[in-house]
């Protein structure tokens, strides 16, 4: 009964995706989860429950902001915290009940408890009431993801110094937020509670936000988030955090090395996850870790137990579900002696304030760093009718492309919609795109993927049509 040919350890999006694909093949499969809950940190406490917060508090912004523009009134609307946080609650509940029914419908064991491995080939699942069963299988994968990183002198309380995980659960909209980290997470749940009318200042490290991404897009960003009334303090490094009672002090040195200090009621710490192993038992097995505690693959995400793979937050790369997700359905198509194939170059990023950010394959600066010779291509969004049209008039989208044959590198947008446009995006960096192809293709008008075609033909000769 116990017996399977893949068992999962983690239902994240890595995890249950693999399994759902590993049952599709035809393998007997089971998925191990400590929590009662299926669906990881995304479904849970990630990219679900964020964007279903961003989606209100986006809501309430342009009904204080834009309605009356638009020739809406309503008088002044209110926000109630306690509605937003219940129908995020139920939004989550729809999605994690969702990942049952799948797993329901694929015939995969589910069990909860957290998974300790015993051998290679055995794991026990201990339970929350104590008891313990022992599972054999062929085959494991490990997706047991990330948590956030802890500053040492920054001790999260869960009251009043937080995570993302309490900033999806507050019971009150911060006076002033204190966000610790210029990066996705500090900017999507700074943006949150910017629009619920929060003060938020946001201190970072290093001298721009978002530094994966490209850095013309980090520069709009920081200048459409200023204008909606969100401060920075870049180049500021955070020496002490300090909890008084309901406030809180971030100390810091800024770019000047001047100490400095920030007071607010509430601050985030949004400074990077790090890999998820405890409790796993890895050194029972002998299953090797890197130097950041993330599990060591090979190209086919094999650990150095040959039948042991992991993916997702817990190995190498970016930590984003749809990257779990594709390593997922790459390892279980694997083991039935497929040769499936990622283009790491080609997992695109996305951030989800407003407008939204979005980013796939060569960055600028990392053109810059391989010598490679490129041109640029850009076109404004304000330039666009379907841009005038919703009132979405900041952002770009700028094309990276090769000077001499003209295959785009790298596609780079900052736009209303951006994370569904960067798809298209994904799609024309697939079938190696040039950026005359792009110009010579019809784009629906009006809509905001103009910008695509424009940037295109400003690679191309310098000639938009729309400017
Ligand atoms: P996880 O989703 O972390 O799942 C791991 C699971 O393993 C967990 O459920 C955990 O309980 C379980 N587990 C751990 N150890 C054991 C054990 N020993 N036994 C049994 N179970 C165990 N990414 C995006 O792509 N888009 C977004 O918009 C986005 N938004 C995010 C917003 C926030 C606030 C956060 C925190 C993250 C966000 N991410 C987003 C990142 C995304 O959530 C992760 O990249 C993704 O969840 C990783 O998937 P995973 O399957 O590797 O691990
Ligand atoms: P991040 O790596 O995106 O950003 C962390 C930021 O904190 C960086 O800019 C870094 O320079 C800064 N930093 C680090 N130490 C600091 C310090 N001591 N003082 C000040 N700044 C400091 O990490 P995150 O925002 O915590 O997100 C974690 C992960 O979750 C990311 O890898 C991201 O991919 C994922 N995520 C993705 C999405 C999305 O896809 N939309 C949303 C949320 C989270």
């Amino acid at each position: 009964m116990n017996n399977f040919d893949v068992i999962l350890i983690g239902s994240g999006p890595g995890g249950y995706v693999a399994a759902i694909r590993c049952a599709q093949l035809g393998f007997k499969t089971a998925i191990i989860e400590k929590y009662s809950s299926l669906g990881g940190t995304c479904l849970n406490v990630g990219c679900i429950p964020s964007k279903s917060l961003l989606d209100s508090s986006e809501h309430f912004h342009n009904a204080l902001h834009n309605f009356e523009s638009f020739g809406i009134e309503i008088g002044t609307p209110r926000v109630n915290l306690e509605k937003m946080i219940q129908r995020k609650n139920e939004v989550v509940e729809q999605n994690t009940k969702g990942v049952n029914f799948l797993m329901d419908k694929n015939k995969i064991s589910v069990f909860h408890g957290v998974g300790t491995f015993i051998s290679n080939t055995k794991i026990a699942v201990k339970k929350e009431d104590g008891s313990s069963e022992e599972l054999e299988s062929k085959y494991f994968i490990i997706a047991t993801g990330s948590k956030p990183v802890q500053l040492p002198f920054a001790p999260i309380d869960k009251e009043r110094v937080i995570t993302s995980t309490e900033a999806l659960n507050l019971k009150e909209i911060p006076k002033h937020l204190l966000v610790i980290g210029g990066g996705v997470i500090g900017l999507e749940l700074g943006s949150v509670y910017q629009r619920l009318g929060a003060e938020v200042t946001v201190v970072e490290f290093l001298d721009r936000l978002i530094p994966t991404m490209d850095g013309a897009l980090s520069k709009e960003l920081q200048k459409v988030l200023k204008k909606q009334g969100m401060k920075f303090s870049l180049s500021t490094r955070v020496t002490d955090v300090i909890r008084q009672g309901d406030k809180v002090t971030v100390q810091a040195i800024d770019k000047n090395g001047n100490e400095v200090s920030f007071e607010g009621d509430y601050c985030l710490v949004a400074v990077g996850r790090s890999p998820y192993t405890k409790n796993l038992g890895l050194e029972n097995v002998g299953v090797e870790v890197d130097e950041k505690g993330r599990i060591k693959v090979t190209d086919h995400l094999q650990t150095n137990i040959p039948n042991i793979y992991a993916i997702g937050d817990v190995v190498r790369g970016a930590m984003l579900a749809h990257k779990a997700e594709e390593e997922g359905v790459l390892v279980a198509e694997q083991l039935a002696g497929q040769k499936p194939h990622i283009d790491y170059n080609l997992i695109p990023g996305v951030v989800y304030t407003w407008p939204e950010v979005a980013g796939v394959g060569k960055t600028e600066e990392q053109l810059k760093a391989e010598e490679r010779k490129y041109k640029v291509g850009q076109f404004p969004m304000r330039a666009l009718g379907r841009s005038r049209a919703s009132g979405d008039v900041d952002g770009f989208v700028k094309i990276l492309a090769d000077e001499v044959t003209d295959e785009v590198l790298g596609i780079h947008i900052i736009a209303a919609r951006a994370a569904d446009l960067i798809a298209d995006a994904v799609s024309l960096l697939e079938y190696r795109a040039s950026a005359e192809d792009i110009s010579r293709m019809s784009h629906a008008h009006p809509t905001y993927a103009e910008a695509i075609k424009e940037a295109a033909l400003d690679a191309v000769e310098k000639r938009p049509i729309h400017m």
